[in-house]
């Protein structure tokens, strides 16, 4: 077959696996680089995808880009999302097993971006049939809701995800899409009353605002202002100019339309939206005999929106459970709207994030190690097991049954009594005290120390250290009244909760517990599954295209494990082949095995090898595959090829 690369493409390794020095950081960097520089963003470590954020677009989403990827293997062509899309799609097809891809890395590096290319890739690639249309759209539009009700401008991205997605698509035994799902996960409600300076609340405000007609701004109550509205200017900054919300309102409004809304949802909908803003606006004081009451009437009053006002002022105080962090996410937030004050730090959301990073880097490690132990196996093959970073012991630190910080947390929350935020440090202190990676303000020797206050305690997570003040984490823990919205004659929002969940009396689940459960079920569902991994890397905070920060990067590269990921896939064999792929690629450099072997594969492989000059130590030959040692085997092999 003939190769796809070019020069270009050859910029640095397109794989890691192929650096002389692979266990040279700098190195590692430097490939990045130049590869970046070239605007080659993608790279892979073995099957892992490395990708770097351009801040630009560039010229290779086409669809004729998408058909060059088609049944074609990872070596023949530049590294690409597409190829990691076509090659899962392939495996789940031909072995029948469930796949996943995996995308991480931080903020603005590329996640959202890279899920939406793996979308577009099936939606233009996959077969269709006539009614199945449908589908295809669907899935694709689902996007623009999410993002207008989950994304906003935050300092780091401009279109920031303050929500974890999990996105299941089922494909027939044709290998048409049929259906789909998403789970969300951990909204960052607090946005909705909350912005920091800089930073915006979710997009869907400012799109209703400034894409509205005006009739129906007019009935919702609502100003084309948004400096008119509290919870819209905490962070001043309405406008952004990477943004269009009066377009992205079309979108979002045609949107809704096809993944399925009535009108009389989009119109409940919408006015829950008006609801929040309308409260926003709305003062409580203290009444008479001390109840709560509104202080300010709010200029304009419809319907819902006096319905539920009155409702909340009557049970303004209770506290029920807290909403499902399963929740689909374009509800998730109208809980957040009788949320009547805010935590003022994030730092709850900010260890359930970091919590939720520490298990699927242990995933990441399981399965990668685990896969390349059993392909050696399977293949007969012996080979040293690696020294890796087990980050278990962080795990069991935060989740573990009675001694675990959220089993902590819980405890603490549910006794009764008064529990506090610093009782909750010394029962943490007493029960995790002398951990490797729970450090306090307190030493074993009785004196203090300066690197943690008296409020906060440190994890050392294995990507690096994070303070965290218990500030108010216990009150975070506590729901907001969800009994309001089951009563509400709004149809949208009466689904949004679950009768039951509001009359059940048994002793609630703290939202602590309720992540680690559902995070719990994540993870099932992605180890049931065969996995492949995108690792984004953000290449400078300004948001700018060509610029490449090497602190910035080093750092991504160390706490996405890159460099163990590649001395795993070093350890034993940096390449293999399946007989079939390797005879047909370099029969043409052996006589013995051109034009066709008629023989046994792997006694052509041998055949093959030897002529080639192969020393024993370079390779293995296993019961489908050759295994080969040194890059530099296979590139002495490929520029023979070219020769
Ligand atoms: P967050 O965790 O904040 O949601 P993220 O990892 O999802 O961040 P994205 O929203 O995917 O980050 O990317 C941030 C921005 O970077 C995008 O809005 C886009 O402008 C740019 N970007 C990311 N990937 C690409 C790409 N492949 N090509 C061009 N631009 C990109
Ligand atoms: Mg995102």
């Amino acid at each position: 077959m003939e190769s796809t690369l070019t020069a270009r493409d050859r910029v640095g390794v397109q794989d890691f696996v192929l650096l002389e020095n692979y266990t040279s950081e700098a190195a590692f960097i430097e490939n990045l680089r130049r590869r970046f520089g070239e605007n080659l963003i993608y790279t892979y470590i073995g099957s892992v995808l490395v990708s770097v954020n351009p801040n630009k677009n560039l010229e290779i989403y086409s669809k004729a880009h998408m058909e060059r990827y088609r049944g074609v293997s990872f070596y023949e062509i530049s590294p690409h999302i597409y190829a990691v899309s076509d090659n899962t799609y392939r495996a789940m097809r031909t072995e029948r097993r469930d796949h996943c891809i995996l995308i991480s890395g931080e903020s603005g590096a590329g996640k959202t971006e890279a899920s939406k290319k793996i979308l577009q890739y099936y939606a233009t690639t996959c077969p269709v049939t006539d009614n199945m249309s449908t589908l295809r759209d669907r899935l694709l539009q689902s996007n623009p809701v999410l993002e207008a009700f989950g994304n906003a401008k935050t300092l780091r991205n401009d279109n920031s995800s303050r929500f974890g997605k999990y996105m299941d698509v089922q494909f027939d035994f044709r290998g048409a899409p049929i259906g789909g799902h998403i789970l969300n996960y951990l909204l960052e409600k607090s946005r909705v009353v909350h912005q920091n300076h800089g930073e915006r609340n979710f997009h869907i405000f400012y799109q209703l605002l400034e894409g509205g007609e005006q009739d129906l701004l007019s009935k919702l109550g609502l100003e084309r202002n948004a400096q008119k509205y509290q919870y819209l200017v905490k962070g001043c900054c309405p406008r952004v100019s990477s943004i269009n919300d009066k377009n992205d309102w079309k979108t979002v409004r045609k949107a809704l339309t096809v993944i399925g809304f009535h009108e009389d949802e989009v119109e409940d909908l919408l006015n829950i939206i008006a609801s929040v803003l309308h409260l926003g606006n709305t003062q409580f004081g203290e009444g008479e005999n001390g109840e709560n009451q509104i202080t300010t009437e709010p200029q304009l009053k419809y319907e819902l929106f006096v319905d539920l006002r009155d409702r909340i002022v009557m049970r303004y105080s209770a506290f029920g459970k807290y909403s499902d962090p399963l929740t689909f996410s374009t509800f998730c937030y109208v809980t957040a709207f009788v949320q009547t004050q805010y935590p003022r730090k994030t730092n709850f959301e900010q260890f359930c994030i970091n919590y939720c990073n520490e298990k699927l880097q242990q995933l990441f490690i399981e399965l990668t190690l685990k896969s390349e132990q059993e392909e050696y196996e399977a293949e007969g093959i012996t080979w040293e097991l690696v020294k890796y970073f087990d980050n278990k012991i962080i795990c069991d630190l935060v989740e573990e049954k009675h001694k675990g910080l959220i089993s902590i947390l819980d405890e603490e929350c549910l006794r009764p009594g008064e529990p506090s935020d610093i009782s909750f440090l010394e029962k943490l202190e007493d029960t995790l005290g002398g951990h490797a990676h729970f450090v306090t303000h307190k030493l074993a020797n009785g004196k203090t120390r300066k690197v943690v206050s008296r409020e906060e305690f440190k994890l050392i997570h294995y990507a690096g250290e994070v303070n965290y003040s218990v500030n108010g984490e216990l009150a975070n823990q506590s729901g907001i009244s969800v009994t309001v919205i089951c009563q509400s004659d709004s149809q949208v929002l009466s689904q949004c909760f679950h009768r039951e969940e509001v009359t059940d009396q048994k002793r609630p689940e703290t939202a602590a517990t309720q992540f680690k459960n559902s995070l719990a079920k994540l993870i099932e569902i992605l180890r049931s599954k065969e996995p492949s991994y995108v690792r984004c890397i953000k290449p400078n905070d300004a948001k700018q295209s060509g610029r490449f920060d090497e602190a910035l990067v080093r750092h991504q590269v160390k706490y996405l494990g890159l460099m163990e990921n590649l001395r795993v896939r070093r350890a034993g064999f940096a390449y293999r082949r399946h007989y079939e792929t390797f005879l047909q690629r370099y029969k043409s450099l052996c006589p013995g095995t051109w034009p066709n072997w008629q023989g046994r594969l792997a006694d052509g492989v041998a055949t093959l090898v030897q002529h080639l000059g192969y020393h024993p130590e370079e390779y293995k030959l296993g019961k489908t595959k050759i295994f080969i040692r040194f890059p530099k085997t296979l590139f002495s092999t490929e520029d023979a090829l070219e020769a």
